[in-house]
């Protein structure tokens, strides 16, 4: 049998923090070897540490997400896996990867967490509504979402 993986997840701020995510996808999939757990993964994968990004970088400085990356490190993880909502949504993920692998080049670095059925468009659609109506992430995940609040321009706020 092969040996586990130590792994570290990098989530985006925005929708950890902003939507309240508690990230249970990421962890239901990593417990039942699902998703990206699985794809990239022969044996289940052990989580040293889960972290958010740093924050918005600026063009001026996408080194920032570097002080997260050293946290998980150091405890010896082999492999970062981006979430999901990074992979969708993040202008920066890319440019990160590359400072990442410049620094690391050990360290595999996979684009994904959780399994899914949707496309980062309308990943983004979601978050989009998400915003506009002052929803959380347990309302999308849940389907807590009404036909008005899909509809462009819309804020709970205004019915
Ligand atoms: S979009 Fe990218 S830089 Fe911005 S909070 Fe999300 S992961 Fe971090
Ligand atoms: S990928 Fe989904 S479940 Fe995981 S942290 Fe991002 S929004 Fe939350």
């Amino acid at each position: 049998m092969s040996m586990s993986e130590k792994i570290g997840i990098i989530t985006c701020s925005n929708a950890a923090t902003e939507m309240d995510c508690c990230a249970a996808p990421c962890l239901r999939d990593l417990n039942q070897h699902l998703g990206s757990f699985k794809e990239h993964h022969e044996s289940p994968p052990i989580l040293a540490g889960m972290i958010t990004c740093a924050g918005c970088p600026t063009l001026a400085y996408p080194e920032k997400i570097m002080r997260k990356v050293k946290s998980l490190i150091e405890y010896k993880i082999s492999t970062i896996h981006f979430s999901c909502c990074m992979v969708s949504l993040c202008p920066f993920l890319n440019k990160y990867i590359e400072i990442i692998s410049e620094e690391y080049p050990d360290v595999r670095l996979i684009k994904g967490t959780h399994a899914t059925t949707i496309s980062h468009e309308q990943f983004r659609e979601y978050f989009n509504i998400a915003c506009r109506n002052h929803l959380n992430m347990n309302d999308i995940i849940k389907g807590r979402v009404t036909d008005d609040q899909k509809k462009p321009g819309l804020r709970r706020d205004e019915e």
